[in-house]
């Protein structure tokens, strides 16, 4: 492996000279006021910097709250129609940068190319459809109980809502929150995971040549401890929206809820894919191990549990592995590559530790695990994706979210069992069912505890759809969609006499 060869991202990250990131605060890039800095470092070759950010203090929190406490005055009185042409333009900059938004984000996250790019076109679709949430921001009228009486009621924007994100999806988890935040008439303070800023930098240059006002969005850099939890505690703060662990997420709640500001916390999640019955075994695990891997299986919504029946469990199992062997696991830039690193060594460490676990519980392991140390890949966290069978569902590898390319089989004798299985967990994000029968396929969806079912289908979500959990999944509005205006607005009823 070299960066002297393939895609026009070996070039780029040649010139890469490293440069000092400011935080976004009230129009300007600003240096923290404790004045520590701190590298970032590409996720594929861990000896390469790539640039370096503020260690913010609180006192830099207090500034952005503040600003953003300013700018709502403003902003959320400028018409919705107003507000949404800037996502559109924020939109259409997104995908005019998508080249050098993807090396930026495969640099510091380690997805592929592709993915980078799946990302960014996805981020840009959200925006567009919370440009146009901005238009139809509705209320009820209804009759009144006596004549002359009009009763109403309407959707006020929130205010300051601070924005919380993993380092998973760098550019569409900040968009998620960000955009409708806007729409709405919100504004935003955000802070991204410390270990992938970059992109957050780039999203707030361009957040600024749409044409977003001073102050409505204020990125702050820094570690969860130092700016996360003073920002979670500002009492200017009416909103948080929150993605990351569940651990965190119920802290913040509590948090939240001295001061009665809400929570949109989109959590962690054990998502089952259920197998009963198919035609084509092979479409089936071609399904599987896309929304399995995908991301090297850094997704909220990863597929990590296949819960099968028994008497499919060896051929689904075949297949799955054969579709395995497919994925070329390597750094971002090379051709062909379809699974990045984890995103750090220590990440790497711990899902390998669950291997471990799984083994130690009697599951085996059936295919790949090996971490790649050839070379720059001794360099990056590079694993190729894992296979665990004879995994029962009371195995900590059953019921942990792993966050990374590991894959679980369970056995199960019958339907029943299956459905029981796919919920005996503490998380209820997304879940899959495979089956040509038609009521087996709505009673999973009606019996199954999940925020998002899909039938027939890999745990993908859609631009326009509702997102989020339930259980310890998440908690609050879903996000993307229309489900965003119960966290961004709070309801007014108006009575009018005439
Ligand atoms: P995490 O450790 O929970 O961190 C998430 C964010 O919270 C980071 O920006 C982190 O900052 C910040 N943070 C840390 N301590 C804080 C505090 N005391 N107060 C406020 N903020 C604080 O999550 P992660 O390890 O980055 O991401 C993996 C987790 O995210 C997984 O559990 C995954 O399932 C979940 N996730 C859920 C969804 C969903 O939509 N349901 C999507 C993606 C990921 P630092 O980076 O500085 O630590
Ligand atoms: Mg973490």
């Amino acid at each position: 492996m070299t960066y002297a060869t393939k895609t026009g991202m070996s070039g780029w990250l040649e010139t890469i000279q490293p440069k000092v990131y400011g935080n976004f605060i009230n129009g300007e890039w600003t240096e923290s006021s404790g004045g520590k800095t701190f590298s970032i470092y590409n996720s594929a070759n861990n000896k390469m910097e790539l640039a370096s950010f503020q260690d913010s203090t609180e006192d830099d929190v207090n500034e952005a709250v503040e600003a953003a406490y300013k700018a709502f005055k403003s902003w959320s009185l400028v018409p919705g129609p107003d507000r949404g042409a800037i996502l559109y333009r924020f939109a259409d900059l997104l995908e005019k940068n998508v080249d050098e938004l993807s090396f930026i984000l495969s640099a510091e996250q380690g997805k592929t190319l592709g993915e980078s790019k799946g990302e960014i076109f996805r981020a840009a679709k959200e925006a567009r459809f919370c440009a146009g949430e901005a238009f139809r921001i509705e209320g009820n009228t209804l009759p009144g109980e006596r004549n002359n009486v009009w009763s109403s009621t309407v959707r006020k924007p929130l205010g300051v809502i601070a924005a919380i994100a993993p380092w998973n999806f760098p550019v569409v988890t900040p968009v998620r929150k960000i955009a409708p935040a806007l729409a709405y008439g919100c504004t935003v303070v955000y802070k991204p995971a410390s270990v992938t800023p970059w992109t957050s930098a780039r999203l707030m240059e361009l957040l600024d040549e749409a044409g977003t006002p001073k102050g409505v969005v204020n990125l702050v850099v820094g570690s969860g401890s130092r700016v996360g939890n003073p920002l979670v505690n500002h009492p200017l703060v009416k909103g948080i929206s929150f993605t990351g662990s569940t651990a965190l997420g119920v802290q913040i709640n509590e948090i939240a809820a001295r001061r009665f500001a809400k929570t949109q916390l989109e959590l962690g999640g054990k998502n089952p894919a259920v197998v009963l019955d198919y035609d084509d075994v092979r479409s089936v695990a071609k399904q599987i191990v896309g929304a399995a891997f995908a991301c090297s299986g850094q997704r909220c919504t990863s597929i990590s549990r296949v819960i099968v029946v028994k008497e499919r469990k060896e051929e689904l199992t075949e297949a799955i592995i054969s579709e395995m062997k497919e994925i070329k696991v390597g750094a971002a830039w090379e051709e062909d590559v379809s699974m990045g690193p984890l995103v750090n060594q220590q990440h790497l460490k711990t899902v390998l530790e669950y291997l471990k676990i799984g083994q130690g519980e009697g599951a085996r392991l059936r295919y790949g695990g090996d971490v790649l140390t050839n070379g720059l890949y001794a360099d990056g966290a590079y694993m190729v994706p894992a296979l665990l069978d004879l995994v029962t569902p009371e195995m900590r590898v059953a019921k942990e979210e792993i966050f990374g390319p590991v894959l679980a089989i369970i056995e199960v004798e019958e339907k029943e069992q299956a459905f029981s299985v796919a919920n005996d967990v503490e998380y209820g994000l997304a879940a899959s069912i495979f089956t040509n029968n038609l009521s087996t396929a709505y009673s999973f969806a009606d019996q199954v505890e999940s925020g998002m079912v899909h039938i027939n289908h890999g745990t993908a979500s859609a631009a326009h759809m509702p997102f989020g959990g339930v259980k310890q999944s998440g908690f609050g509005a879903f996000s993307i969609g229309s489900s965003n205006v119960d966290f961004f607005t709070e309801m007014k009823v108006v009575y009018f006499q005439y």
